[in-house]
């Protein structure tokens, strides 16, 4: 969502005669676009924002937008005082009234709902695999979580707007669309109508563009996997045989205490439905290990659950307290060293499912899509239907292929190695 962001502002300030350089002493604008979900993330802010302030050119504007504005408001200014601007992830549009009024101090944190997306001019060539959000801000009220307070409350764009920006990309380069949503599986759009359109809607009607040749969506809430979704993993092709789906814990008691309302059974019975749609269907999942009143019990159902599923892929975390959420009040809050330790057992239990995973991939051929050369410039990074990174020599005799069947010839846990299938 960040990147995409960043995108849109980059495009804005493209259309106004600016242009991106690599070297802070030389920009006229520094804008930082920030991530709150975690403690780690917003002090690193600051501390950057320490760095650039010692190198910019002394009149170069500079301040944050996204969600370490949002949740430090006016504060930013005190903490760095250099600061010009300050701006939640929803009043990002709103930038232009700097460089209108260099001198003034710009603060906005509202919560504007769908505004940014009609005031902002289109991303112009779209990059290869576009990004298209089609929802902000999230109704779960996750007791971790700071999204809800950051982001504000779940809202749906209209389906004619999110069909509109998606042709648009696939006219302009996109050969995959990542709809985007903090709670994508919840959309839903009512028109004036009152036809109700789903996510489903919206990737029967993407796979119809015949420029799109894949289809994802991130992030999805276990509660919100509807049957009319499912059924899409089984009829429309397009559509990736991977899904990011998080558990966050394995234990009952830590769920109900982060307020996420399903039992292991149902979400197990979702992977079945979804298995049974596509046999070949991989899952991954993100974790918090070190939930305030985590025990040992509890962890050892996370581990139980992770192998069970066999997530290929995870993203797991160390519980951060964060302002303006319940679990931050919570009594019994685990020990760093407890935290830290729990996360290297997960961490490795996960790393060794994932190799696994890989590894069952050799021999086999799966049309990859590129996502552009690596530093040396002498391989390609491709993209396999699992979101694999698999690397390919670049081809001597030609020009790389944007989506290629590659024979997967070695693997380890990071990524895959593949060769050209000739036709
Ligand atoms: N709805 C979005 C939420 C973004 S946060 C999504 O599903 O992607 C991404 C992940 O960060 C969450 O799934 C959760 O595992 C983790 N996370 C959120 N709040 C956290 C916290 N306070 N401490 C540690 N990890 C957290």
């Amino acid at each position: 969502m960040n990147v995409y962001d960043s995108w849109r502002i980059a495009a804005m300030l493209d259309a106004r005669g600016m242009c991106a350089t690599k070297n802070v002493a030389d920009a006229d604008i520094i804008i930082l676009n920030t991530c709150s979900v975690r403690e780690k993330a917003t002090n690193k802010v600051f501390s950057e924002l320490g760095r650039i302030r010692d190198v910019k050119k002394t009149d170069a504007l500079f301040g944050i937008v996204g969600c370490v504005a949002r949740e430090s408001g006016a504060t930013a200014f005190h903490r760095m005082p250099d600061l010009n601007f300050v701006l939640g992830p929803q009043s990002y549009h709103r930038l232009p009234q700097i460089l209108e009024n260099p001198d003034a101090k710009l603060l906005n944190i509202d919560l504007g709902g769908l505004e940014k997306f009609d005031e902002m001019p289109q991303i112009v060539n779209a990059p290869t695999v576009s990004y298209i959000p089609i929802q902000e801000g999230c109704n779960h009220c996750c007791t971790y979580c700071i999204v809800p307070y950051t982001r504000g409350p779940e809202l749906s764009r209209s389906y004619d707007d999110v069909i509109r920006d998606t042709a648009m990309a696939a006219q302009t380069g996109a050969v995959e669309i990542c709809f985007l949503g903090q709670n994508v599986n919840g959309y839903k759009y009512t028109d004036e109508n009152g036809k109700v359109f789903r996510l489903s809607d919206l990737i029967r009607a993407t796979a119809k563009m015949p420029e799109i040749q894949r289809i994802r969506f991130t992030s999805s809430y276990p509660t919100e996997m509807t049957d009319d979704l499912i059924e899409m993993f089984r009829t429309e092709p397009k559509l990736l045989p991977f899904l990011n789906m998080p558990i966050q814990s394995g234990s009952p008691d830590v769920l109900k205490r982060m307020n996420r309302p399903y039992s292991l059974d149902s979400y197990v019975e979702i992977i079945n439905k979804l298995r049974n749609a596509r046999p070949d269907i991989q899952i991954s999942s993100d974790f918090i290990v070190g939930f305030p009143g985590e025990t040992d019990a509890d962890f050892a159902q996370t581990l139980e659950i992770a192998k069970r599923i066999r997530y290929i892929n995870s993203y797991s975390f160390k519980y951060s307290p964060r302002p303006h959420t319940a679990a931050a009040l919570m009594s019994d809050q685990v020990p760093e060293n407890i935290k830290r330790e729990r996360l290297a057992i997960l961490d490795s239990q996960l790393n060794e499912i994932q190799r696994d995973f890989n590894e069952t991939c050799i021999g086999k051929t799966l049309t990859c899509l590129c996502e552009g050369a690596d530093k040396t410039g002498r391989h390609l990074i491709y993209r396999t239907p699992y979101m694999q990174q698999c690397i390919v020599a670049y081809p001597k005799d030609g020009a790389p292929l944007t989506m290629a069947n590659i024979k997967i010839t070695a693997a380890n846990r990071a990524s895959l190695r593949g060769e050209y299938v000739k036709d």
